[in-house]
């Protein structure tokens, strides 16, 4: 009995029973809430996918999974395990949105199996439009309770965005654009005149986005004030694996 099997074996067996299809039209008409008030009730009820979770609870989830990492001790060592189960549908209890820097690696960071996170990356770890259409498609469509924006130490695509602004470095190619998005959380630090720079400056960076998604028109925001989703911000340490949620 593997890990996936064994603790998370009532989500398999749901994906087995119900199939990704239904799960996914009935999420997307808006009928998860119905479905978990179903499943207390009659015999033929529909059991609830197992991502209809509270915001809080997919938190804990990865906080726990986080502590997990941190510690070496993980639940997920076999990625393997479980791939036709996944086959049918996913069923991600939280989003992230992550750097591209290939020492961010979400799904180990938070121990979590594959199918777990629904994972939006790019060199800074910020929201642009294609990156908002897909946390819409996570939140609305795949009924994700919670995302995650996770800033990390030591990001290039920050730190060059410092040097931009404060010593007019030039960049080349299409980088310019990815330092236009990182503008606003740097010079926010960049005002605040802190200790350690390049840290204030990926934590800013995170809190502006949060606060971005936080009222996203016309979906995010709105699932948000409807308490269906939480926007959270975090960094994670790459020495020590640490997530430290800010
Ligand atoms: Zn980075």
């Amino acid at each position: 009995m593997c890990s996936l099997c064994e603790p998370r074996s009532p989500a398999l067996s749901r994906r087995r029973l119900l199939g990704g299809g239904a799960v996914l039209a009935a999420a997307a008409v808006g009928a998860l809430p119905a479905f978990a008030k179903d499943a207390k009730g009659a015999s033929n009820s529909v059991v609830p996918p197992p991502n209809a979770i509270s915001p809080d609870d997919a938190m804990k989830r990865i906080v726990d999974g986080n502590a997990r990492y941190v510690a070496g001790n993980l639940d997920n060592k076999d990625f393997s395990a479980g791939r036709a189960a996944r086959a049918a549908a996913q069923y991600p209890i939280a989003a992230i949105v992550s750097c591209a820097d290939a020492r961010v690696a979400p799904e180990l960071v938070f121990d979590q199996a594959p199918g777990e996170l629904f994972v939006v990356r790019v060199a800074g770890n910020f929201v642009n439009d294609d990156g908002l259409a897909s946390l819409e498609y996570g939140v609305k469509f795949l009924g994700t309770p919670l995302v995650l924006v996770l800033g990390h130490s030591g990001c290039g695509a920050i730190d060059a965005t410092i040097k931009v602004l404060k010593d007019g470095t030039r960049l080349p190619g299409h980088l310019p654009t990815l330092i236009d998005a990182l503008k606003p959380g740097v010079e926010a630090a960049i005002a605040k005149k802190p200790q350690d720079l390049l840290a204030e400056a990926t934590a800013e960076n995170v809190r502006s986005n949060v606060r971005r998604l936080s009222t996203a028109k016309p979906i995010v925001g709105r699932m948000v004030a409807e308490g269906k989703v939480k926007i959270v911000g975090g960094i994670y340490d790459i020495g020590s694996g640490r997530v430290t949620m800010i």
